[in-house]
């Protein structure tokens, strides 16, 4: 099945408010193995939403709008729906009767707008809505399919779960499958040139990748006729994939690092405590985003200044004054100091150059020095993090520190 998503309001247009409800039906149409051929937004005009609506079915089977269902006079997806597709509204008297109760509670009086949301297409599979007024539904002819749902995410999204999904589950035959591996350490571009052999030649299970916030995504993703079917091809490209980039791949589930790291950090019971200069308390903050982690999870400090270093963790003025705050020979006193304070299994420390100011050629900004020890095992990095802005270099220090984390556990 070929669908295309339409989102209507003019407030859209304006950029007012985000786009969520597209982002949404998205992904839960490519989870049900329906391709999404476009994107639509139009504004509550009847003559483009009309030319839209047409645009749209010249290539696709299916149509989902969002928006334009409710009382006002601009709102007239459900007109426009139902002229196209050959039918007519007709009162729907139990709705009605709910709206009367609705007003009469609210002490309003029900006018003529409010009625008309009584009214849906004769031929229409009709979707209640459980927490609004305006209900969504589907509607077919000549092997073309609109569905048009309320416009208020938390009403669509609950529609779409409870209602749509099985509509068009019944409709579509195949199943769908997929995972998404996560990476960290290597780019989007190199991990589909590293892939090459199967995302040019795919057909079945399909692999996509995507970076996100100095990560690299991959989608493995099958539609068969049984999910078993299914999960075996995933499972079979996964073995191939694991053999070509398994170094850099930290979660199989789609989990984050963090959620990677506390858990096993919990399960190997490790304690761990961090040091933070550049980051801020960004590593201690994300860490403590887990419930339970406080199992292992001891303190952290923020040493921004090099007195902080020097009192909290004894840094010596002379490595400070020599080698700088930016240094591995700092970095490797804050995390030995670490550990002598809190005698945590696990010490990670962190300094490095956020910018955007504070560079030099030597040391320019998104120089970082991450040091963390095991038990007697200590080891120093030096990360220059492609400087795009203060909050991206922090972010991805954050990341190189779970990492580097990820990587010391398991080894223990
Ligand atoms: P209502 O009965 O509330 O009028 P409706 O179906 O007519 O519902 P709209 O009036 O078009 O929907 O939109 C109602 C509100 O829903 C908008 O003001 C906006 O806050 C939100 N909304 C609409 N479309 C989207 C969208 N595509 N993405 C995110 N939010 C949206």
């Amino acid at each position: 099945m070929k669908s295309a998503i339409l989102t209507v309001g003019t407030e859209l247009l304006f950029g007012q408010i985000t786009n969520s409800n597209s982002v949404y039906l998205s992904q839960q149409l490519n989870n049900l193995g329906i391709d999404v051929l476009y994107h639509y937004t139009v504004g509550d005009n009847p003559k483009r939403l009309a030319e839209m609506i047409r645009q749209a079915f010249a290539d696709c089977d299916l149509v989902i709008t969002t928006g334009g269902l409710g009382p006002t006079q601009d709102d007239l997806t459900k007109e426009i729906a139902a002229e196209m597709l050959n039918d007519e509204l007709i009162l729907h008297q139990d709705i009605l009767s709910k709206l009367e109760s609705y007003s009469k509670r609210a002490n309003r009086v029900l006018t003529n707008n409010n009625r008309k949301q009584a009214f849906l297409p004769s031929r229409a599979v009709r979707f209640d809505n459980e927490l609004g007024t305006a209900p969504g539904f589907a509607l077919e002819d000549k092997g073309r399919t609109i569905i048009c749902l309320p416009g208020p995410p938390g009403e669509m999204t609950q529609m779409f779960e409870q209602k749509v999904k099985p509509y068009l589950q019944e409709k579509t035959e195949d199943v769908i499958y997929y995972k998404i591996i996560r990476t960290f350490g290597i780019g989007e571009s190199m991990l589909e040139t590293e892939l090459k052999q199967w995302i040019d030649g795919q057909t079945d299970p399909t692999l996509a990748t995507y970076a996100k916030e100095g990560e690299a995504y991959l989608r493995i993703t099958s539609k068969r006729s049984t999910l078993e079917e299914a999960q075996a091809a995933v499972d079979d490209m996964i073995e191939n994939i694991n053999q070509k980039i398994g170094q850099y791949i930290y979660s199989y589930d789609g989990e984050d690092l963090y959620e990677v790291v506390g858990k096993k950090l919990l399960e190997k019971n490790i304690s761990i405590s961090s040091a933070e200069s550049c980051t801020g308390g960004l590593f201690a903050k994300t860490l403590t985003d887990l419930p339970g982690i406080s199992a292992v999870y001891d303190r952290g400090f923020v040493t921004y200044s090099n007195k902080a270093k020097m009192e909290e963790l004894g840094v010596k003025a002379e490595t400070l004054e020599k080698f700088g705050a930016v240094s591995e020979e700092t970095a490797i006193e804050m995390t030995k100091g670490l550990k002598k304070v809190t005698g945590s299994r696990l010490c990670i420390s962190v300094t490095g150059i956020a910018g955007p100011g504070g560079g030099t050629e030597e040391k320019p900004v998104g120089l970082v020095y991450i040091c963390a020890s095991l038990d007697d095992k200590i080891i120093c990095k030096e990360f220059r993090i492609r400087n795009i802005s203060r909050s991206w270099n922090r972010n991805y220090a954050l990341l190189c520190m779970l990492d580097m984390v990820n990587r010391l556990i398991d080894q223990a």
